[in-house]
């Protein structure tokens, strides 16, 4: 299925927007206009709104974040950036990881089974992508998928 990347992030961005904006939290949005991508409408749905709902989860108000798409010669990139509470360098290689959840993240009072970003990575990966996360304690977390361009 060739799906529209451009209108689907903006949908989705526009969806969280109230709610994002509603904590103080600035957004930016930086979306190129026409990217298609073969893959699955729903997934990218899921992956995304996963991802942004923890960076808008584990931001403070007052914090920013930012969603970028953009596309190379041979592969769209989404990143979505925060500058929330962050995850310690020994935690990031477990955020994948079912259940897992950082005790930055069980302190906080904020709900979640730690599956979404086990299932965002297997999502991203059905569709030829891949996932990588950086991030730092106290200044913010990084979400980058790569995908290619078939
Ligand atoms: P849910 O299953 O409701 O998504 P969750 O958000 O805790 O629960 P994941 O989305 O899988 O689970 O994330 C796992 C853990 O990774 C989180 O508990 C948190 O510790 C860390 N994490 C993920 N995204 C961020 C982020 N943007 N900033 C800081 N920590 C994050
Ligand atoms: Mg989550």
């Amino acid at each position: 299925e060739e799906i529209n990347l451009s209108t689907l992030m903006n949908k989705i961005v526009d969806s969280f927007e109230p709610m994002i904006l509603n904590k103080n939290i600035t957004l930016n949005k930086n979306i190129s206009d026409s990217i298609a991508i073969i893959g699955d409408k729903e997934h990218f749905n899921r992956i995304f709104s996963n991802i942004i709902s923890n960076a808008y989860k584990y931001t403070n108000e007052n914090g920013k974040i930012s969603v970028i798409l953009k596309q190379s010669f041979n592969k769209v990139t989404v990143i979505v950036e925060d500058t929330g509470i962050g995850i310690p360098k020994e935690d990031i290689k477990l955020v994948f990881e079912r259940f897992y959840r950082s005790d930055l993240s069980r302190n906080r009072g904020t709900g979640g089974t730690g599956i979404g970003l086990t299932i965002t990575k297997s999502l991203v990966e059905a569709n030829n992508g891949k996932i990588s996360i950086q991030s730092e304690v106290g200044k913010g977390t990084k979400v980058i998928c790569d995908f290619p361009i078939i």
